[in-house]
Parts: C-alpha cells; sequence; structure tokens
C-alpha cells in the first residue's frame, strides 16, 4: 500500500501514519522527522534545515525531492510506505507522481485530515511543550499555516482530481480517527478496483 497524508501541521498526521503503517506492515515515512533527525545529527542537510524550519518556512522542492527518491528506494518499502509531510508543494506533487509512474507504482489512498484551524494553534503549542519542537511557538505555526494555505492546501483539489482524495475528520479521540481512516482506505481501495475493472472492460 501507497498512501499520503495531507492536512495542516497539527492535523495528527505524524500519529496516524504511524499507527496505519504498524497496521499495514509497512514504513511510515515523515520528511520532517528526516530533517529533524539531520539536525541533531549536525549534518550539513540538517543545519540548513533546521534554520528553514525555524522560520516555518520549506525546503526547496529539489532537496525534499531528493530525500524521498532515496528513502522509498530502500528495501523496506518494496511493499509500500505511507508519507506524512510529503507533497507539500505542487512541484513536490508532480515530481513524485512521475518517480512512481517511471517505477510502475501508484498512491493507493490518499487521507486527507481535516481539522479546523483554531484547535491546531492549540494542539501545536501543546506538543511544542510537551516535545520541545522549537517550530510548535506561536510565530511560527501561524508561518507554518500561512505556507500551508499557500503551498500545500492547493494539493486538495490535485489529487480529488486523480480519484484517490478521502476526507477524514481529524478531531477526536486518536482511537476513532484510526477506525476513520481505516474505512476510508477500504473505501479509496474498492474504488480504485472498481476504476481498475472499468478500465479493463
Ligand atoms: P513537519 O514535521 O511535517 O511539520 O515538518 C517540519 C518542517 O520540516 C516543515 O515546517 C518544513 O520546514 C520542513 N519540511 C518537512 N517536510 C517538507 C517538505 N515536504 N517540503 C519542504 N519542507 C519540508
Amino acid at each position: 500500500m501507497i498512501a499520503v497524508f495531507l492536512g495542516p501541521p497539527g492535523s495528527g498526521k505524524g500519529t496516524q501514519a504511524a499507527r496505519l503503517a504498524a497496521r499495514a506492515g509497512v514504513p511510515a515515512i515523515s520528511t520532517g522527522d528526516m530533517l529533524r533527525q539531520a539536525a541533531a545529527a549536525g549534518t550539513p542537510l540538517g543545519l540548513r534545515a533546521k534554520a528553514i524550519m525555524d522560520a516555518g518556512e520549506l525546503l526547496p522542492d529539489g532537496v525534499i525531492v531528493d530525500l524521498i527518491r532515496d528513502r522509498i528506494a530502500q528495501p523496506d518499502a518494496t511493499k509500500g510506505f505511507l508519507l506524512d509531510g510529503f507533497p507539500r508543494t505542487s512541484g513536490q506533487a508532480e515530481a513524485f507522481e512521475k518517480m512512481l509512474a517511471d517505477s510502475g507504482m501508484k498512491v493507493d489512498a490518499v487521507i486527507n485530515l481535516m481539522v479546523d484551524e483554531g484547535r491546531l494553534v492549540e494542539r501545536m503549542a501543546n506538543r511544542g511543550r510537551v516535545e520541545g519542537r522549537t517550530d510548535d511557538n506561536p510565530e511560527t505555526i501561524r508561518e507554518r499555516l500561512r505556507v500551508y494555505r499557500e503551498k500545500t492546501a492547493p494539493l486538495v483539489a490535485w489529487f480529488e482530481k486523480s480519484g484517490t482524495l478521502v476526507n477524514v475528520d481529524g478531531l477526536g479521540e486518536i482511537d476513532e480517527v484510526s477506525r476513520r481512516i481505516d474505512d476510508a482506505v477500504a473505501r479509496g481501495g474498492e474504488r480504485g478496483s472498481a476504476r481498475a475493472a472499468a478500465v479493463r472492460a
């Protein structure tokens, strides 16, 4: 299974991607986690990423696309993978589509986690306190939401056109949201088979 988690920062993508990954037996790949690890290790990429992350901005598409290309080529991703935090721009989405097409793969489901903005700020501020994320402070949170609206939100319509998008209410208990995601993925799978049957007919 290949699935993408879409949704604003603080919508629970990381938590839910990790849970679905455990159930599906595929890795959850988080570009944010990879960049935070690189920053902690003090690699050149990590140092560059840290400044951009702390400002709430995005790394250049080319850097992120290379990171993903290498990661999904790892042996643990041969049966599929879940993406949390990628793609985040139309350039990344197009590069990803091409990457998949070149290797004969396709996205099974794009899970759009919906949470209203007032709740996001509150969630991220709490997360910053618990996890010590330096980009979970009020000023950076506002910038990350602005960047999300400008660069990432348009991908919802983009994936809708490809027929893979499923909207999931991201508010509520973690277990409840996981159940909604399981249902949505099952529905997405049925739609995918219907499409395949239509193509064969
Ligand atoms: P996240 O943990 O997904 O909220 O990502 C934290 C930060 O990492 C973002 O605010 C960006 O600065 C950077 N980042 C993560 N994923 C991407 C991406 N796909 N494209 C550009 N920057 C990214």
